[in-house]
């Protein structure tokens, strides 16, 4: 059978750590590139006789996310332990959640070509992270190096149904998700620090079966891009092995960057590799319904409510409401600048073009802008009015983009202005007419792609200023239109 004969089965699993100013189960620091080693104490470095004492944050996060994603939060829920030996992993184990995790059954809306896809969610517990280990050029050769400032770092993890189809999908509910959890506050989103991490498990079946294949667990997917290559390569791969009469093993694959493939890591773990028993030092976790309704009351208005209301109390399309409400401070300065925009549409094509392509120049986001949603306002205004020509106001965002000066300033200063008096433009066009006699004759005559010389003309001698509008209708008016 060909590729196209089998149907892809992707379920995910993200680790996003949390925003907290402190560890889960101590009070050092989650600060990111500290010192190796100096963000840890007796409690972190899993030292004998200390006791972990739960960060309330942490449960109030999790909840959070587990309302937005419309799962069941539970009354009460579970500390384990997972048992395994690595050096970055000072107790021994890891406290995580295992058969009781704090959120249940919960559901992710995703775009599709074929319209809006449910991705269930299927828990979302928390855990803390292990450290980490250096192997670069700070090691000697021939040793590792182990740095434990992000041991107990808190973690949720959450992990879908396998309801995702194609590279595609994966993708878009990544990008969902990451999209929610930002806008919640509770994780900052890059993939590349690996503060917002996705293992995918990937499998293929024959279409129209309704049993799941095998399936392998891809690691190292720190961007959207690996991820969709790494489903893509690893569905292929699969389907040769059970092309060639063999079978897919259970196992976990890491994605190789440079080569572009996945390759064997080990085996895939069962739980009872894990000895999970419940954790001795932490009592069960009792979630009040006050702090679950709290949170309810509390929750922002998440980016598929608000792109729908982008769309309704706007009247954008679909698409620009998608990009605007991606990100929160996007959305959040688009809805500040409205008031003082002439037009809502074209203020959300400054801001999906030129403001775009500034902030992605200069390498920042919306909140390092100088300029104030009245000068954005004010400019649109003057475009409007035809004071500055389109391409002329692309000169001034730059410039209030890098200065924070008031758009009327910036105009006059560098001779911008547009020039849109009847009488003075009106002057140019009878000058340029009358010295070209015969061009008129020929026009008049039936050539009339001799207009753009007209236009042409009339511009040149007005330094590129004049208003086109008006050079248009008075060019039209004197050559007889
Ligand atoms: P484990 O705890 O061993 O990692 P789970 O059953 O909890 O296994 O599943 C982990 C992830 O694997 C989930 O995201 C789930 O959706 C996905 N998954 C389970 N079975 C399949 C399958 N046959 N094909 C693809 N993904 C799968
Ligand atoms: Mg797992
Ligand atoms: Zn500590």
């Amino acid at each position: 059978m060909p590729l196209s004969d089998f149907q892809p089965v992707i379920g995910l699993e993200v680790h996003a750590q949390l925003l907290t100013h402190s560890k889960i189960f101590c009070g050092c620091s989650t600060a990111f590139g500290a010192e190796p080693n100096h963000h840890t104490c007796p409690v972190c470095l899993g030292l004998p006789g200390v006791l972990p004492v739960l960060n309330q944050r942490v449960v109030e996060f999790a909840v959070r996310t587990g309302l937005a994603l419309e799962c069941t939060v539970k009354g009460t829920s579970v500390w384990s332990r997972k048992n395994y030996f690595y050096p970055d992993l000072p107790k021994g184990y890891q406290i995580t959640q295992y058969d009781q995790p704090i959120c249940e059954w919960g559901r992710l809306v995703i775009d599709t070509p074929a319209g809006e896809k449910v991705v269930r969610v299927r828990r979302i517990h928390m855990e803390e992270d292990a450290g980490k280990s250096v192997h670069d050029a700070t090691a000697s050769a021939g040793q590792s190096l182990v740095d434990l400032n992000r041991a107990g770092v808190p973690l949720l993890e959450i992990v879908s149904e396998p309801d995702l189809r194609d590279s595609d999908e994966a993708v878009e509910y990544l990008k969902s998700l990451r999209d929610v959890l930002m806008y919640l506050g509770v994780n900052d989103g890059n993939l590349e620090e690996g503060s917002f991490r996705c293992d995918a498990n990937v499998s293929v079946m024959p279409k129209g079966s309704t049993v799941y294949g095998q399936r392998c667990e891809l690691k190292n997917l720190n961007s959207f891009r690996f991820l969709k290559q790494a489903i893509e390569y690893e569905v292929a791969r699969q389907v040769d092995v059970l092309e060639s009469g063999g079978k897919v093993l259970q196992e976990t694959r890491l994605w190789d960057v440079n080569k572009g493939v996945t390759r064997s890591m080990r085996s895939k773990e069962e739980a009872h590799d894990y000895r999970y028993f419940p954790e001795p030092d932490l009592p069960p976790l009792h979630v009040a319904d006050a702090l679950i309704e709290e949170t309810r009351g509390a929750l922002p208005e998440l980016p598929r409510a608000k792109r729908q209301r982008f769309m309704s109390q706007y009247g954008l399309p679909a698409y620009d409401a998608k990009l605007l409400t991606a990100e929160r401070p996007l959305a959040d300065f688009f809805e500040a600048c409205a008031p003082h925009a002439p037009d809502a549409k074209k203020l959300s094509n400054w801001f999906l073009g030129e403001l775009s392509r500034l902030l992605k120049e200069e390498g920042t986001t919306v909140s390092s802008v100088r300029f104030t949603p009245t000068q954005l306002g004010e400019l649109l205004g003057a475009v409007e009015q035809g004071t500055v020509s389109i391409n002329a106001a692309k000169d001034v965002l730059g410039e209030m983009f890098r200065t924070g000066a008031a758009p009327a300033n910036i105009i006059a200063s560098k001779g911008l202005a547009q020039v849109s008096d009847v009488g003075a433009v009106e002057a140019v066009v009878d000058e340029v007419l009358a010295k070209s006699a015969s061009e008129v004759e020929k026009y008049r005559a039936g050539k009339k792609n001799l207009y753009g010389f007209f236009v042409g003309q009339v511009m040149k001698a007005m330094k590129g200023k004049g208003n086109p509008t008006l050079v248009n209708e008075l060019l039209k008016k004197k050559l007889g239109d």
